[in-house]
């Protein structure tokens, strides 16, 4: 069973709510499906709710002398790619509770101040606030932070289900980089790939939620859908894909890469770009003819157009609901170029 099997399997009790979920004039306008919840107080505050949970072994390395080194890294990351499925709503950050089990090994003044210390670094760059949160001992480090966030008054939140064929498909940043470095990090230590990895650890360890370009899209009104890439291009893109009934096609050759990627054999980085996870990159669809918007306070942030939306999805067809082309031809089986064989295009999975 797949995470998402499990979740819609087991969780989604969704439609059992939506009649009762009312309290006074509040309601529940997104629930379980999309980056965070979304629920409206009044007509001009919409409040945001998502969590996530980061695992020793899981989501960080497993090793102790690693998890103590990059306590700085880990208290930052942990706010950072909450706030990241609140950038994906376009709403603006606003509060975190912190739930924290923590090993006897961590529970030292060393290791305690090197995480706050990253972990309010993050809070004051995106403008947040910790309001509470549970502290319990387990034999691994297990980190989950429930952020909230609003939109602002008058604009709606972007969910993952409005793309219509014609659309234009954006992501912002660049693709594949916390995948390179987690892949090669530890190679031996003069070769190529781990000075380019050295060169991309700040995007697997610290990384840049979009919060601006989040708002700032929401603010312009014209997205039709978003989603943040955690998981992997092609599995978040696919996520956009079913819940708005269509069909994308990606041009490969416009996927970003940074100057150190660029530096990578094709295939292998475009395997980084298209499945590895942890990129906190905003993916987006706009109509045809609607520019991304400019002016942005993150004008280090490019914007790229890597693709458009082609169909609406066929049900029950075996067609991919991501197509991808390379120099005008569409890959298959037959033609997979630039790659020997099509290759496995599933992101990250924490169930198979
Ligand atoms: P993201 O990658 O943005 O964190 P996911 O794609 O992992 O989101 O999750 C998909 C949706 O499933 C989200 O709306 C999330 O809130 C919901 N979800 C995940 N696990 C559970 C659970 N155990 N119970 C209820 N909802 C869940
Ligand atoms: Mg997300």
């Amino acid at each position: 069973m797949t995470e998402f099997d499990l979740i819609y399997r087991y969780f989604d009790h969704q439609s059992d709510l939506t009649q009762k979920n009312h309290l006074g004039s509040a309601s529940i306008l997104k629930g379980l499906g999309d980056d965070a919840a979304v629920i409206e107080f009044t007509a001009d505050a919409k409040w945001v709710s998502c969590v996530d949970t980061l695992v020793q072994g899981r989501h960080f390395s497993d090793d102790w002398s690693q998890v103590e080194t990059l306590a700085f890294a880990i208290g930052y990351k942990s706010v950072a790619v909450n706030v990241s499925d609140l950038a994906a709503m376009g709403a603006a950050p606003h509060s975190i509770l912190l739930a924290l089990a923590l090993p006897e090994r961590l529970a030292n003044e060393k290791w305690l101040s090197e995480f706050a210390k990253g972990l309010f670094h993050a809070c004051s760059q995106f403008g947040v606030q910790l309001i509470g949160g549970d502290t319990t001992r387990h034999d691994k480090l297990v980190i989950s932070i429930t952020a909230n966030g609003l939109i602002e008054s008058g604009l709606s939140a972007i969910y993952r289900n409005g793309a219509q064929v014609g659309d234009k498909v954006y992501v912002s940043g660049t693709l594949g980089d916390a995948c390179y470095a987690l892949h090669h990090l530890s190679d031996e230590s003069l070769s190529d790939s781990a000075k380019i990895a050295q060169q991309l650890a700040h995007r697997l360890h610290m990384p840049t939620p979009r919060v601006q370009l989040g708002q700032a899209l929401a603010k312009q009104g014209q997205a039709t859908a978003m989603i943040d890439v955690s998981d992997g291009l092609v599995q978040d893109l696919t996520h956009i894909c079913q819940q708005s009934g269509v069909q994308v096609r990606l041009h490969l050759e416009s996927l970003p890469a940074s100057t150190p990627l660029q530096q990578v054999e094709l295939t292998e980085r475009l395997r980084c770009q298209l499945t590895g996870g942890d990129d906190y990159e905003l993916l987006f669809t706009l109509p045809a003819g609607v520019s991304p918007p400019d002016g942005l306070d993150c004008s280090d942030t490019q914007i790229t157009c890597i693709g458009e939306v082609i169909s609406a999805a066929q049900p029950n067809s075996d067609t991919p609901l991501v197509e991808l082309t390379y120099q005008a031809q569409v890959l298959s089986d037959d033609y997979p170029a630039p790659f020997a064989q099509m290759p496995n295009l599933q992101g990250f999975q924490h169930f198979v």
